[in-house]
């Protein structure tokens, strides 16, 4: 699996503000695909793909704010750079969000509506076995305070459903995971979002 056959990608940003981007990283590292972080604008220069990590979508949302990025990040995602977001960032990427903040700002890149927490609480953190038909097989899948999708609208792709509830879905260029696939040394979806175009 890691390091095994060509890959698209040149560089993958990660944004790293908040939360789990190290991970995500190491998922990139294992499969031989270069990451960069992203935390101020410049950092921007020659990525042409971004992923968008778990974490705190509320403190995300400030820090883009605080560090001028929404804008610079809204131009490159609505100019078709391929973003991934887990857990915090599909809520970052959602059209609509429930049980948000009210100074909470996404991006509105896929035309899902998701519930902050719709998995519980911290405690009620779970990993599942994850069938996933786009990669012809089951990937480990780590909930945490994950979002809940309820609403998915036209021309997005349910890549994935844990108990009829999507937890895995594209829109284009965008792909977007209730659950974090970083947590496991499972590195099949991060391919599969490096070889997306
Ligand atoms: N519930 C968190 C949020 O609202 C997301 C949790 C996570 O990324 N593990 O941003």
């Amino acid at each position: 699996m890691a390091g095994d056959g060509p890959t698209l990608t040149n560089l993958v940003g990660v944004l790293a503000l908040q939360g789990a981007f190290g991970l995500h990283v190491d998922a990139l590292d294992a499969l031989g695909v270069e990451s960069k972080l992203i935390r101020v604008e410049s950092d921007l220069a020659g990525v042409d793909r971004l992923i968008i990590p778990g974490g705190e979508s509320t403190t995300m949302s400030m820090m883009l704010d605080r560090n001028d990025l929404r804008e610079p990040l809204a131009a490159r995602i609505g100019d078709g750079l391929p973003v991934f977001g887990t857990c915090a960032g599909m809520i970052l990427l959602a059209v609509d969000v429930s049980d948000g903040r009210a100074d909470q700002v996404g991006f509105s890149a896929v035309d899902i509506g998701v519930r902050r927490n719709g998995y519980g609480r911290q405690n009620q953190s779970f990993t599942t076995e994850l069938p996933v038909p786009v990669l012809d097989a089951a990937i480990p899948a780590v909930f945490i305070r994950a979002p809940r999708v309820e609403r998915v609208g036209d021309g997005v792709d349910v890549l994935a459903k844990l108990d009829g509830d999507p937890v895995l879905c594209r829109s284009g260029s965008v792909l977007v995971s209730s659950f974090h696939p970083e947590l496991s040394q499972d590195r099949r979806l991060h391919r599969y979002f490096c070889d997306l175009n």
